[in-house]
């Protein structure tokens, strides 16, 4: 958390992008544990932490429903220490611990946090001593969700380059096509057969659903992000010779259809062939979306900086539903990731990057939006204001990806815009 204040109009041919250094309410990138364990069966998370990043843990797991969770938090952050060797000892313990009792476990990262205790701790000299131990059973990887270098989603970003170097280079059967970032396997199924249809039957999604099946990469394999917020991966893929594919976001039809076009392009498939395979299932979504759009056209949104998931939710909602975007807030703006999501965003529109809690608080009130996009920290206070909010976190668990999504993803806009009127109507 900063204090610095300042606001630097930039242009990048949506308007004037207003930067923030100030204090945020935004999450660590511990939380993005609660998907990727979900993803990657075989993988445990281990956090060496404090009580904090336990209870986060907790309290942000507790928004959706597991059965057995695949990760725990080692407490190291509030403890007595004699010394350093004694935290890397019952690091080991602990480990070994959880690898004993889980035999099915592949990988093990060690998820580094804020405490000093745990910032003094070589997590990669630990990941090193327990991987030589339990090999070749189990990998032990380490990446950091602190709060201080992370925010929310960006612990997927630390995971996942965390894992490239460890991609088999070559193989027999290297992937021509690399799909980064976390999704739900139902849109995983569906885009993996519409790109089969195109005749891109070489497809792997990262990260897999096993950690222990990474997928092999060549010297012609491409990558596409599925996920805006994998700044670093990305570079490391391109550090390893990956060419990435430029694309919009797969959200919502415009943003899917971009996004499948351009892998066409870059594997010689036409526009045309694009344009059949997807009739139908844009045709449903289109229908899917229509009661929503009746509902939430010229309605208002303001979208606080939570998950980098904003600008291509704001495109959505804007061009799919008629929604007037008051202010787009996001925590990390990759012009260069995100120049097809920002070129769809209206002219002039609000853009604001980074956070300075206290003046987009006073934006927000005087916006006046019918609805508002932001972290669990600040839905309460505006509930208790009268203001219909969403939890930007329900939109990075949910499936939303893809054309089948996109009526869902319009239902997430317009249940609590619904329930405020019902709301009003029972105090009116
Ligand atoms: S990693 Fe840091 S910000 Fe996140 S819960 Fe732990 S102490 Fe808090």
């Amino acid at each position: 958390m900063s204090t610095t204040r300042s606001a630097i109009p930039i242009r990048d041919g949506t308007g004037p992008t207003l930067i923030e250094r100030g204090q945020r309410e935004v999450f660590c990138g511990l939380t993005g544990i609660i998907w990727l364990h979900r993803k990657m069966q075989d993988a445990f998370f281990l956090i060496i932490g404090s009580r904090t990043c336990a209870h986060l843990m907790q309290s942000a797991a507790g928004v959706m429903i597991f059965a057995e969770p695949r990760f725990a938090t080692a407490i190291i952050g509030e403890r007595d220490l004699a010394g350093l060797s004694d935290a890397h000892e019952e690091l080991d313990r602990v480990a070994d611990e959880v690898l004993n009792s889980r035999p099915h476990i592949r990988t093990l990262f060690l998820v580094g946090s804020c405490p000093s205790e745990v910032i003094k701790l070589d997590l990669q000299r630990a990941a090193e001593r327990i991987s030589a131990r339990w090999q070749p059973r189990v990998k032990v990887l380490n990446y950091s969700g602190s709060g201080i270098e992370t925010t929310f989603t960006q612990g997927e970003d630390t995971c996942l380059q965390a894992l490239v170097p460890h991609l088999p280079l070559s193989g027999d059967q290297p992937a021509e096509l690399l799909v980064v970032g976390t999704l739900a396997d139902v849109v995983e199924d569906q885009f993996r057969q519409l790109l089969k249809d195109m005749g891109i039957a070489k497809v792997a999604f990262f990260p897999p659903r096993r950690s222990a099946d990474l997928p092999a990469i060549g010297p012609g394999t491409r990558f596409i992000l599925a996920q805006p917020f994998l700044s670093d991966t990305a570079r490391s893929l391109q550090a390893m010779g990956m060419e990435w594919i430029a694309a919009p976001f797969p959200i919502g039809i415009e943003g899917t259809t971009g996004w499948l076009q351009a892998i066409a392009r870059a594997h010689g498939v036409t526009d045309d062939t694009v344009d059949r395979l997807v009739a139908a299932p844009k045709a449903r979504a289109l229908k899917s979306l229509a009661s929503h759009k009746a509902a939430l056209e010229g309605k208002r949104i303001f979208f606080f900086p939570d998950s980098q998931l904003e600008v291509p939710l704001a495109c959505f909602v804007h061009r799919e539903l008629g929604m007037v975007l008051t202010e787009v807030g996001t925590p990390y703006l990759n012009r260069q990731l995100m120049a097809r999501d920002l070129a769809r965003l209206p002219d002039g529109v609000v853009l604001s990057e980074g956070q300075d809690v206290d003046r987009q608080l006073d934006r927000c009130q005087a916006a006046q939006p019918d609805l508002v996009v932001c972290g669990l920290g600040l839905a309460n206070p505006l509930e208790a204001q009268g203001v219909a909010t969403k939890w930007s976190i329900e939109l990075v668990f949910s499936p939303i990806q893809g054309y089948e999504q996109a009526g869902d993803l319009a239902a997430l806009f317009h249940r609590p815009i619904k329930r405020r009127q019902l709301l009003g109507q029972d105090q009116a």
